[in-house]
């Protein structure tokens, strides 16, 4: 064993990772880097089918973005935000809270009610009732909920009459939730095998059923060849859950303070894609009960789950409002605004950890007051508001705004969903389901039956380890293999990716087709 995979065996000790499994094999080194591939000391090419967990954008050593760090290290690196601003982080936190608001694709144009243009009333322009203009920065998705969540706290507190202040803010998020590994984002974690053993450590929060359509007890539809979310037969039984769980709450005298979820898709949970519809229903009765919401975009953020449908960058209009973003994140899909936008992993393009928790002037101001008061936000982070973050974050906003992006992602999203079908012919494929360019890809014993495998049989590690012999590098959720390649993958390594996944499934499960 060279010596630099001796000092990692001996000394580090690596995330989400079983160190006697990782002890019994020399580890892959990674020195390099270019678009989509990486490369390992001993000049072994991979794809990095998983863009570096879930983090990279436009690919390994892009040179705007290196050009951008670049300039900033020869001015600083760092200079604390405590007491200091500096300038790619006002700039960056402008950019954010530009792109964070949804602007209809239709007539009407939101806009800021604090606008010359709301307050003068003018025509085809209403004021957004929720509008996200403050950006506290963080460090990574964690941290970015853990602000969320304290903010949303004591927003809730200072919002009710004195008399019940008292009462516990309570929050709801989603079954199978994974919000990060903070104690407070374990808190609203609902994934037994991470979150159990600590719940001594933890405070309570209520969970909802998600709509994870493959394995819904109400949907009656028989398994098929296709995406379980588009064939499903049912009555939206999920949504009527998450309605009588906000009635069941306000019976109690004390109505959820906020919903927390992923947008579109739940990542960790296992890749699993909400219906069209449901994020605007549930978010909708959440709304009519009093309830923040608080968007998790830590993995779907920064155009990670597409384009939506009634945009075409190629019509003028659409390029017009391109400025505004309107597709960054997944809550406009469906036309969903949050009182806060958690954004993490993709914010660098996958360079640095920074991370933004976006939320309203009203929550703002409800920490406003004299110093004696005590109403200051007594949280903050060292590395708070990072230079060099924010000269990356600017570069990759840059890049995701540009036509050659937009066109690229358009690409890859179509050459995915095509390459994909070939799975089928998988019979230990049970489901593949894509939002953007998120896959997942769900082995199953039988997927007649949709009988799963035991998680101790490690399915999914194994088809990923053979997938890493092969040349492409991914983790499993569980049994779901994901794919969530970087935007710069070209039509050549998706379809190797993909073919990747077929080649090792089938050397894992044996030579059975169909
Ligand atoms: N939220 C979501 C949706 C995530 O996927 C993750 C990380 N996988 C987190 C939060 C936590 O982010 P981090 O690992 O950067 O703390």
């Amino acid at each position: 064993m060279n010596k630099l995979a001796k000092l990692d065996h001996q000394f580090v000790w690596h995330p989400f990772t079983q160190m006697r499994d990782w002890l019994k094999r020399e580890p892959v080194i990674i020195v390099a880097g270019k678009g989509a591939v990486l490369r390992d000391m001993h000049g072994r090419e991979y794809l990095d089918a998983n863009s570096s967990i879930w983090t990279n954008l436009h690919g390994h050593n892009h040179p705007r973005i290196n050009a951008a760090i670049q300039r900033q290290l020869k001015k600083i690196a760092h200079s604390s935000a405590l007491g200091l601003a500096n300038k790619p982080a006002s700039l960056l936190a402008e950019k954010l809270a530009r792109a964070a608001n949804f602007i209809s694709p239709g007539g009407t144009s939101y806009t800021s009610p604090h606008s010359k243009k709301a307050k003068s009333g003018a025509r085809g322009t209403r004021p957004s009732e929720v509008w996200l203009e403050k950006v506290f920065f963080s460090d990574d998705g964690s941290t970015a909920l853990e602000v969320a969540l304290k903010l949303a706290y004591e927003f809730s507190r200072r919002s009710r009459p004195a008399s019940r202040r008292q009462i516990e803010p309570r929050f709801l998020s989603l079954a199978g939730a994974y919000h990060g590994d903070t104690v407070g984002a374990v808190s609203l974690g609902h994934i037994d095998l991470f979150h159990k053993r600590y719940s001594g450590l933890l405070f309570k929060t209520d969970k909802v059923m998600s709509p994870y359509c493959y394995r819904c007890p109400f949907n009656r539809a028989r398994p098929e060849r296709a995406d379980a979310s588009e064939y499903r037969k049912c009555n939206w039984e999920c949504v009527g859950l998450v309605e009588k769980k906000f009635a069941s709450q306000k019976r109690k005298g004390n109505p959820y303070a906020a919903f927390v979820f992923e947008p579109l898709i739940q990542g960790a949970a296992g890749m699993i894609p909400q219906p069209r519809g449901w994020l605007r229903q549930v978010t909708e009765i959440a709304r009519r009960h009093g309830a923040l919401l608080i968007a998790d975009e830590v993995m779907t953020g920064f155009g990670r789950a597409g384009q939506a449908s009634c945009l075409s960058p190629s019509s003028e209009k659409v390029r017009d409002r391109l400025e505004a973003c309107p597709t960054w994140f997944a809550c406009h899909h469906e036309g969903v605004q949050p009182d806060f936008l958690c954004l993490a992993k993709g914010l660098t393009g996958g360079y640095l950890p920074m991370a933004a928790t976006l939320t309203t002037q009203k929550v703002f101001d409800a920490f406003l007051g004299e110093y004696s008061e005590f109403k200051t936000f007594f949280h903050g982070h060292s590395y708070t508001a990072n230079q060099l973050g924010a000269a990356a974050a600017l570069a990759s906003l840059e890049l995701l705004q540009s036509n050659q992006s937009i066109r690229a992602r358009q690409i890859l999203e179509k050459n995915l969903r095509d390459d994909l079908q070939t799975l089928w012919s998988q019979p230990n494929v049970g489901d593949i389901r894509q939002v953007g360019l998120i896959a997942g890809i769900e082995l199953v014993r039988n997927w007649r039956t949709r009988e799963p495998f035991d998680l101790r049989k490690r399915a999914g590690i194994r088809v990923c380890e053979t997938m890493a012999r092969r040349g492409v590098l991914t983790r499993p959720v569980g049994n779901v293999i994901v794919l969530m390649p970087p935007y710069c993958t070209t039509p050549v390594q998706a379809r190797k990716m993909v073919r990747v996944v077929f080649d090792s499934v089938r050397e894992v499960f044996g030579r059975r087709f169909l």
